[in-house]
């Protein structure tokens, strides 16, 4: 907590911020465009992916109490590319 986080190393990870749950990088609502595809990536197991982001969700219906359940959902998971990837 030094205030030089401008120049941190560590400010393109595309955290989430709790409990507004925006991205910590680009402020966008997490998780932002950026975070998808690096999840994406990243997993590459699409049901190993939608347990993380279930999670996410849970925890970030606690936190934003007032918004749509069905928003969140949207948010959240809604997003994945959908059925099995036999093509
Ligand atoms: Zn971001």
């Amino acid at each position: 907590m030094t205030g030089a986080e401008a120049s941190s190393p560590r400010s393109d990870e595309h955290a989430p911020l709790t409990p507004g749950w925006s991205c910590g990088s680009c402020g966008d609502e997490w998780p932002c465009a950026t975070k998808r595809a690096r999840l994406l990536e990243e997993y590459g197991d699409r049901a190993m992916l939608s347990v993380y982001l279930g999670s996410c969700l849970a925890a970030a219906s606690e936190d934003l109490r007032t918004a749509p359940v069905a928003s969140l959902q949207d948010r959240f998971i809604g997003w994945l590319p959908r059925g099995p990837r036999t093509r």
